[in-house]
């Protein structure tokens, strides 16, 4: 029988793990104003390892008085920018040289196994920060001739202006790299911020925190507040010494988020959830296309907003797809976050596990049948294991609603027209995988899929340099490559008559 035994934490997580807990604002660390805490718990055991605070309204004001006042007298926005990209880089080299730390933290608060965390987590956050440290001394304005006025009368320009104080608020599935992705572009642009991990997986941001001085940010410019959303989040958003909101976290939360902060017309960024398709065309070699669709679906135990939850097979191959996705399924069997073996976790908590085996309940009740999985194995932490879901239709939850864990739907189509169709049967519009050796029918589904990135034969292929985002349901703005910095900036416009 399998172990679900959680292994023991290095020295360095358990001195880690040992301190009291604390803000960090004005690059300093400092006690909240009421002592009010939230458990960090470790699912893979379900063991409480540590606390961190609960950030009250007044912790969340004296953060964002700081980012105010390093923003209004321009200790940050003013430096040379080869001095803000070499301040980010160092933060970037602080860690990559802490690399195996901040893995095993994230392993131990979010539940991914290590080995992932220090493949993609860590080396993501390390990339996003090194690639908009360069764009600081990129950006710039155009000198722009008016169409109305004749030659010479006026002289125009734009300039380009960092937007001011970011309230930047993320999720539990990737938390350093969240962190990074939004404060990166904040400060290649010369905004200055307030960042809240969310509360389930805090560790990560602090263990950052403790850089920043050290990278050498001035004091305020990066402020970093654990506590929960719903207080201290939604303090953030409201806050009227904000600039700008940037959220990445449910549909739910940033449709309240949206109306909160745009009451005072803040600046507003959202990356939401998603139900992405990943279609496998009838010509593709299955051996491939199958565990391309199982990855798609059970990396990350699901918990990823561009998982393709929803599997569409030809029907000349269906049956050998949704076998390939079965024998690719124990690759991603779940054990705990600190066993090297492991390719999966538990799901990041309680709250998760519960909301997931309910779906898969609710896809049973209402007539799907289950293909694999479709249950939890006996262990303290909140393992599910993968489970793949077939004759559904499209009016059943597990169909429509973003499930976020190891949990697809399969459903067979007989042309391009018809995938189509069904592939954009959704309110969300994130991400979209097609597998096929036919150019033609690749890029024909490409132009007509609704959503912000389309992978051709790969899935959850994510990198700094080019835009993500979301049509519809699934956000508003983009993130990475150029946009990403663009978010950070305003526009001014310049017109003096000679
Ligand atoms: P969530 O929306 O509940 O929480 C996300 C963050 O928002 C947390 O930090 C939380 O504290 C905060 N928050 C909650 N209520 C708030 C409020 N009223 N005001 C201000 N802040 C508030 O989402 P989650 O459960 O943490 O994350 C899972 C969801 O995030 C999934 O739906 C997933 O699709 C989505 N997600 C999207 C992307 C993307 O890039 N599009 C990336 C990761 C996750």
């Amino acid at each position: 029988t399998v172990s679900y035994e959680q292994l023991p934490y290095s020295a360095a997580a358990q001195a880690f793990l040992a301190r009291q807990p604390r803000l960090f604002i004005n690059n300093e660390w400092v006690e909240s104003s009421e002592g009010a805490t939230i458990a960090v718990e470790d699912p893979s055991s379900g063991k409480i390892v540590t606390r961190v605070v609960d950030a009250s309204n007044r912790d969340v004001d004296r953060a964002v008085a700081a980012a105010r006042a390093a923003f209004d007298d321009g200790r940050w926005s003013n430096l040379p920018p080869m001095v803000r990209e070499r301040t980010m880089n160092r933060l970037a080299d602080l860690i990559e040289a802490h690399a195996d730390e901040f893995a095993e933290l994230e392993a131990i608060d979010n539940g991914k196994p290590k080995g992932m965390a220090g493949a993609v987590d860590i080396p993501g956050a390390i990339s996003q920060i090194r690639f908009m440290a360069g764009w600081a001394s990129k950006v710039g304005g155009d000198t722009n001739a008016p169409y109305t006025m004749p030659a010479g009368l006026v002289f125009s320009y734009t300039t380009k202006e960092p937007v001011g104080v970011c309230a930047q608020i993320v999720p539990w599935n990737f938390p350093l790299l969240m962190a990074c992705l939004k404060i990166a572009p904040a400060l290649a642009a010369g905004c200055t911020l307030v960042l809240k991990p969310a509360e389930q997986t805090s560790l990560t941001a602090l263990r950052l925190a403790d850089m920043v001085a050290e990278a050498g940010f001035p004091a305020g410019v990066v402020n970093i507040i654990t506590g929960n959303g719903h207080t201290a989040g939604d303090r953030m958003v409201r806050h009227p010494d904000v600039d700008k909101v940037a959220f990445t976290g449910s549909t739910e939360i940033g449709k309240l988020i949206n109306k909160n902060a745009t009451d005072s017309m803040k600046r507003v960024t959202l990356e939401l959830g998603g139900k992405s398709p990943v279609v496998v065309m009838p010509d593709v070699d299955v051996a491939t296309a199958a565990p391309g669709a199982a990855g798609a679906i059970f990396f990350n135990s699901g918990q990823v907003c561009v998982a393709g939850s929803r599997l569409f097979a030809h029907k000349s191959i269906f049956d050998q797809v949704i076998e390939g996705v079965a024998e690719a399924s124990a690759f991603w069997a779940p054990r705990p976050s600190l066993d090297p073996a492991g390719h999966s976790g538990p799901l990041v908590s309680k709250e998760q596990f519960d909301r997931v085996m309910g779906y898969i309940e609710a896809g049973k009740r209402d007539g799907a049948s289950v293909a694999i999985g479709g249950d939890a194995p006996t262990a303290d932490g909140y393992y599910v294991n993968p489970t793949v879901l077939v004759n559904v239709n499209p009016q059943m939850s597990v169909v429509r609603e973003e499930i976020f864990g190891p949990v697809v739907v399969a459903q067979r189509f007989e042309d391009l027209d018809e995938v189509a169709k069904m592939a954009n049967d959704t309110c969300f519009g994130l991400g979209a995988g097609i597998w096929t050796k036919d150019v033609s029918a690749m890029h024909r589904l490409a132009s007509r899929i609704k959503s912000g990135t389309v992978w051709g034969n790969c899935h959850a292929m994510i990198d700094t340099a080019l835009p993500f985002g979301g049509y519809k349901e699934s956000g508003i703005g983009r993130e990475q490559g150029r946009a990403g910095i663009e978010a950070y900036l305003e526009t001014k416009t310049v017109i003096i008559q000679l």
